[in-house]
């Protein structure tokens, strides 16, 4: 026997839940359920979401609603928007069996006037947001009086928003006589005394001890000049290169400004914050979730809610004022039994509150040393050569040049080859790093490699890119040539679409912009400016020439002027004119390649090109066969 239906789960129920792969219940499951699925238990758990939470309230529900009624018999109230759409999504699936199940998911931001036909159709479950909930329940858009069963999911972080009134209008208008759930990841003064006014007698349960972290989580934290956390950031982003991260920041701005350094830094990254529209909101978990985003830095109301499996880290660029909203941030990580590791970067003043956090996790971090330049070096060495090792080979397509590309190479060996192209990847990371400084407060990393100054390093940007025909040698060359920089030359040349990146030392600054004052190339003015971001060097280090396994990962944007605003519905389209050029086109790869009406139009940097519409031909042939394509 199955071990659900053990727990009594029913046979429609089963079916679903093994489409999506639940074979055994999750500690919190095995106990809840038996309680619950014979419906007169009030419930408080104190759980994080990963631990099956969702299921342990979900699968009762779809047991225990009559669907053959068209009456709203459950209610499901949630802190965000993100929750309750994942709620009603889960909720659904293990309904799917089930004839006349209606699941309807109440938040703001989204059309009133639909989400109330979706009601009137007969909503047996409804999952709201309270605010959107108060506002349905003015306009007596819904009947809560059949209501048999509440659930009040991540409690805390509902009284947390300041909803504690709204909660109690809405609970006014469901019958006395039901049973309420509430699943909280911590138990404030304020959840305890709800439970206590709401519920009778309730079956308690704690998931793991009180407020203590998922035991797969490691807490690790890392201690570096407040100047230096972005640096940091990246270079933590670059020692593990399949990261999938959240990166916590503490203020809406804070969390565009590091997004926006992410993105012009070449990195798959964007923002999630309120000050975005919902539109935009659900654009960036869309990436997210696909993957197309690496890195998603968020503030904590934004990502309360979300659901993504398969977190790697959990990043703290700043740590949280609450110390207990380190449990829900970390708790975005190691899901669904899966391990994950929390990162804090802090400032050498900022050890107390480490230790605060660890008194109420109940766990101790773990001091880690940023890794210095040589090693990230070597690990994205190993990554390349693994990915060649897996790498999915067309033989259909490539079949026809290998005739000619066997003979091209056929005077060199195997170990020659090997060099060769793993070189072609390599000689980028180790420029790009071979002198990076160790970032860690108290050194501890190891001895520097190579040892030119890279404080004397400026970067700057150039309004020409791959639309101009340019990549990434021929660019260098052409700086170079025209500015006539001898060795080093321009280093670290990040080629955009429309514009790049170049470094080259700080002497040779005035030189550079002198040769480009009147250069005209195809016949438009070519542009040089200093690259002033947060980020880097001093001048702005962008990352070392990823190639992105999803595309674009952004156009870049321009330190000097706008100070890298991210323009979270890029995708709809362009602008007009003005700065367009400048502007970071992160999320273009689901656009139409069109947009704009300036006619500044032609320097715009459509993130991936290869995926768009308007420009695809064109830029095929001006990147030509023969090119070297980055
Ligand atoms: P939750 O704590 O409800 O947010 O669930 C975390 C993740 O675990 C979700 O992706 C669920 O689909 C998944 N999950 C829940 N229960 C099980 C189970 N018994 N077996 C496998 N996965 C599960």
């Amino acid at each position: 026997m199955n071990k659900f239906e053990s727990l009594g789960v029913n046979s429609l129920v089963l079916k679903a839940i093994s489409e999506l792969g639940f074979e055994t219940p999750t500690p919190i499951q095995e106990k809840v359920l038996p309680e619950l699925l014979n419906g007169h238990r009030d419930l408080v758990a104190l759980a994080q979401t990963g631990t099956g939470k969702t299921a342990a309230f979900g699968l009762p529900l779809a047991q225990l609603v009559n669907f053959n009624s068209k009456e709203t018999q459950a209610l499901i109230l949630c802190p965000t928007r993100e929750l309750c759409m994942q709620i009603t999504r889960d909720l659904k699936s293990y309904t799917k069996f089930l004839q006349g199940a209606n699941i309807v998911a109440i938040y703001g931001g989204a059309s009133i006037e639909t989400q109330t036909r979706e009601i009137r159709k007969g909503a047996q479950i409804i999952v709201a947001t309270p605010g959107r909930m108060v506002d349905m329940i003015d306009r007596k858009r819904v009947q809560l009086g059949k209501v048999s069963y509440v659930v009040l999911d991540e409690a805390d972080e509902m009284l947390n928003m300041g909803f504690q009134e709204d909660l109690t209008t809405i609970l006014s208008q469901t019958p006395g006589e039901k049973s309420t759930w509430l699943f909280s990841a911590t138990m404030p003064n304020e959840v305890s005394r709800i439970a206590k006014k709401y519920m009778e007698n309730p079956f308690e349960i704690t998931v793991g001890n009180k407020n203590q972290g998922a035991e797969n989580i490691e807490h690790l934290y890392y201690v570096v000049h407040a100047r230096d956390k972005y640096k940091a950031l990246k270079r933590i982003a670059d020692f593990n290169p399949e990261i999938f991260a959240i990166v916590f920041c503490r203020t809406k701005m804070e969390t565009q400004e590091v997004a926006d350094w992410l993105i012009r830094d070449g990195y798959n990254a964007d923002a999630l914050h309120g000050d975005l529209s919902q539109a935009q909101r659900d654009h960036v978990m869309k990436r997210y979730r696909s993957r197309a985003l690496q890195m998603l830095v968020a503030t904590d109301v934004a990502a309360r809610g979300i659901d993504v499996d398969d977190v790697t880290h959990v990043i703290n660029y700043n740590l949280p004022d609450e110390a207990e909203n380190y449990t829900h941030r970390s708790g975005r990580t190691a899901r669904a039994g899966k391990s994950g590791v929390s990162i804090a970067i802090i400032n050498t003043k900022e050890i107390g509150k480490i230790r605060m956090i660890e008194r109420i996790i109940g766990k101790k971090f773990s001091k880690a040393t940023i890794p210095v330049g040589f090693d990230v070096c070597e690990k994205q060495l190993f990554h390349l050569v693994n990915k060649v090792h897996n790498i999915e080979v067309n033989e259909q397509e490539i079949s026809k040049y290998l005739p000619k590309i066997y003979e091209e190479l056929k005077d060199l060996s195997k170990e020659e080859l090997i060099k060769r192209f793993i070189s072609e990847e390599f000689n980028r990371f180790l420029s790009y790093y071979k002198n990076a400084p160790d970032l860690n407060a108290e050194g501890g990393g190891h001895q520097e490699h190579g040892g030119a100054n890279r404080g004397n390093i400026q970067r700057l940007f150039i309004s020409l890119g791959r639309l101009d025909g340019l990549f990434e040698e021929e660019l260098r060359t052409y700086i170079n040539e025209k500015a006539g920089l001898g060795q080093p030359g321009a280093t670290m040349v990040d080629v955009k679409n429309s514009f790049s990146f170049f470094s080259v030392d700080q002497k040779e600054v005035e030189k550079v912009q002198a040769a480009f004052q009147n250069e005209l190339y195809n016949d438009r003015p070519v542009k040089i400016e200093l690259s002033s971001g947060g980020g880097g060097f001093r001048g702005g280090e962008g990352r070392f020439g990823k190639k992105f396994k999803y595309g674009g990962g952004g156009g870049g944007g321009y330190a000097g002027k706008k100070k890298f605003k991210s323009y979270g519905n890029k995708e709809e389209g362009g602008g007009n004119g003005g700065r367009n050029k400048y502007k970071s086109y992160g999320k273009q790869e689901e656009g139409g390649g069109g947009g704009g009406n300036g006619d500044r139009n032609k320097y715009k940097s459509f993130g991936q090109q290869d995926d768009s519409g308007g420009r695809k031909d064109r830029f095929k042939k001006e990147r030509g066969f023969n090119k070297k394509r980055r």
